[in-house]
């Protein structure tokens, strides 16, 4: 017997079921997609001329391996709209929120540490807890995919956590949460004497109240570790740059792996970023309105033939296709051969995402509408 070369825990982790979608379409002009969470504008014109000019100018060297100071003093700035109070110090730029994820949860967990997933959520989590050698726990939502307090105390009871991850504005879901949903769950964080790592990476995209971040709640700034970054709100996916807020303990840890495994993001992205925060308030106010219609038109379509909450941000509906008789897998895969229009099944966000999918609806108003119509079409051939 040969020696086993890849690592068991890497060789059991299974394939992202986005990407699966994705690699299916690949190559086919013919199909609307819904499929992956990708802002359709382009990166606002002053960011690119910005970073053209930082290019012409030769900046293509490594920053610190925290981040420009400039970039972190421009985010403890804007941070304070999320009701948030920090210093540079705290802050560490890096390449995109998925960086951020991987630093946060290799910094605080110890083998075997439990930490609480709350489903469905974003593909990266649970893999990422796994590989820093924790243990995830995954709490299925209330049927509005929220946690509340008791939910939290009931799997904090068994698992003694290390921590949470909150991820809000939702992906998959569109759900969100107000202070006072937010004053619960701090409630049994502080209790079960747990840290948050809170994706805020949709932050911006908040239609129905301002989006509040929890490290600004009462005793939380301690306990939270934040992620956000430029992909959604500035369409910057591309250019990998985000950035993590903590506390500083937390943050000289992240920093120790930020250095050894990415030494820094990129600098082209970073002075983008920066621009970003200097100037794009507006540009934000338009991307808002913009995705807002989307998300108005498009709920009104898919409710003429699936149950739909109203999302209350991000860019994604998550309608239910119980009625349909169909699982999501066979859902997503028929509608794709069928009509050509590529949606997620829900289960690639967790177990309790059966009977659902996501529909992104970050494409322009024309293909929402046709994929809108061969969506209703085809539930309604079902019937
Ligand atoms: N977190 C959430 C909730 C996301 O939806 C995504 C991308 O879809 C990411 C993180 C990854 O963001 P980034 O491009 O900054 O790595």
């Amino acid at each position: 017997m040969s020696r086993r070369r890849v690592a068991k825990k890497v060789e059991e982790l299974k394939p992202s079921g986005i990407r699966r979608f994705f690699d299916l379409i690949i190559g086919r002009d013919d199909v609307i997609s819904l499929g992956v969470g990708e802002p359709d504008f382009p990166v606002p014109w002053r960011i690119r001329e910005e970073m053209i000019y930082s290019l012409e100018k030769g900046y293509t060297s490594y920053t610190s391996n925290h981040g420009l100071l400039e970039l972190r003093e421009a985010i403890v700035e804007y941070y304070k709209k999320f009701g948030v109070e920090t210093i540079p110090e705290n802050v560490i730029i890096t390449t995109g929120v998925s960086e951020g994820v991987d630093i946060a949860l290799r910094a605080i967990l110890d083998d075997g540490d439990a930490v609480l997933i709350p489903e469905p959520c974003y593909v990266s989590y649970k893999p990422m807890t796994i590989l820093a050698n924790g243990e995830a726990i995954t709490i299925p939502t209330n049927p509005k995919f929220k946690l509340n307090y008791e939910l939290i105390s009931q799997y904090a009871k068994e698992t003694n956590p290390k921590a949470i991850v909150l991820n809000y504005p939702n992906n998959p879901t569109g759900m969100s949460y107000t202070k006072r949903e937010l004053e619960e769950i701090a409630d049994a964080v502080i209790e079960y004497d747990m840290l948050v790592v809170s994706d805020e990476i949709y932050a911006e995209l908040s239609y129905k109240e301002k989006h509040v971040s929890i490290a600004a709640l009462e005793g939380m700034a301690e306990r939270s570790i934040i992620l956000n970054g430029f992909s959604k709100a500035f369409a910057m996916t591309g250019l990998r740059v985000g950035y993590t807020i903590a506390p500083p303990d937390v943050t000289a840890a992240m920093l120790k792996i930020h250095q050894y495994s990415m030494l820094c993001a990129p600098i082209t992205a970073q002075i983008g970023a920066l621009e970003a925060l200097k100037n794009g308030e507006d540009e934000i106010e338009n991307v808002r309105a913009e995705y807002l219609r989307r998300r108005n038109f498009f709920v009104k379509r898919l409710r003429r033939v699936l149950e739909v909450d109203m999302p209350e941000g991000a860019f994604y509906a998550f309608p239910n296709i119980k009625s349909t008789g169909l699982s999501s897998e066979e859902f997503a895969e028929r509608l794709l051969m069928e009509k050509n229009v590529a949606v997620v099944p829900g289960n690639a966000f967790g177990e309790c995402g059966e009977s659902y999918i996501r529909c992104a609806y970050a494409v322009s108003m024309d293909k929402l509408r046709e994929a809108a119509e061969r969506i209703e079409e085809f539930v309604n051939s079902l019937k």
